[in-house]
């Protein structure tokens, strides 16, 4: 699998690892159990070759956000690479990312048509983990459901939906991108304690009506805790600090990227 794929420059290599070992040091200093934190290694817009060089270095998890990109990344490079999908999800796109056997979760799950294409999709015995995208920061630029203010929410209605009618989906947590401008100016970003706060909202509705439809057992999370997957390079230490389970890395461990491959 791996020869499909150009073997990384030694001083690029010696880069990335080291770069790599630098960001895991940081999650381990401030996790209080980092062997439960993921991370995430961002590679959109980067060459394959890079992804192999942190592959090498121990790395599974990397996350892209364009469906072609990632497509053409998965099919090249390890079978054992889990793979997440962060990029705004457009539903039509559902279908070629559900085809990728080793995509492991979807970060940005917003609608019930996108839950549902991508319930169909799934053909065989699996289930493709997806955590539900959560505008905490109110900002247009940015896509996901509003926080859960009352039991009247998209988000609740969105989970229930998945929880009850998608056999090949599993409900494992929420994302959020959160404003930047936040984390600049402030150690605390209120836009992580918005996603937690959300978290718990859903949480509880989910426990108070768990009675399952007598079809299957309904579970989400982890064991029964739904997962929060915030923080990037500039902010994942406060959002490890506000409680995230999932960083999402990129210039960190890959050095920049050209403009338009910002978060979106
Ligand atoms: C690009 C991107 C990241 C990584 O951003 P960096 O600032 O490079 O670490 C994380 N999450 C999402 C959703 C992104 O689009």
């Amino acid at each position: 699998m791996s020869s499909k794929v150009a073997k990384p420059s030694p001083e690029r290599s010696a880069e990335i690892l080291e770069s790599l070992a630098e960001i895991r040091s940081r999650i381990q200093a401030v996790s209080s159990d980092s062997n439960s934190t993921t991370l995430v290694a961002v590679s959109k817009y980067k060459d394959a070759s890079d992804v192999l060089a942190c592959y090498e270095g121990g790395q599974r998890d990397f996350g892209e956000n364009y469906v072609q990109e990632l497509v053409d990344k998965a099919e090249k490079l390890p079978q054992d690479i889990r793979w997440h999908f962060i990029g705004t999800l457009q539903s039509k796109k559902g279908k070629d990312l559900a085809a990728i056997p080793n995509l492991y979760a979807i970060h940005s799950v917003t609608s019930i048509k996108a839950a549902k294409i991508l319930n169909t999709a799934i053909k065989e015995e699996r289930t493709l983990n997806v955590l539900l995208q959560v505008n905490t920061s109110g900002e247009e630029s940015k896509s996901g459901l509003p926080p859960v203010t009352s039991a009247d929410s998209e988000l609740i209605e969105l989970a229930r939906h998945i929880i009850t009618e998608c056999d090949h989906l599993h409900l494992q947590g929420l994302m959020t991108i959160g404003s930047l401008a936040q984390s600049l100016s402030t150690a605390e970003n209120a836009d992580f304690e918005t996603l937690t706060t959300t978290r718990e909202a859903l949480q509880s509705y989910l426990n108070a009506n768990r009675r399952g439809d007598g079809r299957r057992i309904i579970t989400w999370g982890e064991d029964g805790r739904l997962l929060v997957s915030m923080g990037m390079s500039s902010d994942f230490e406060a959002a490890l600090k506000a409680g995230s389970n999932i960083v999402r890395v990129g210039t960190g461990i890959f050095g920049e990227r050209p403009k338009k491959g910002g978060a979106n």
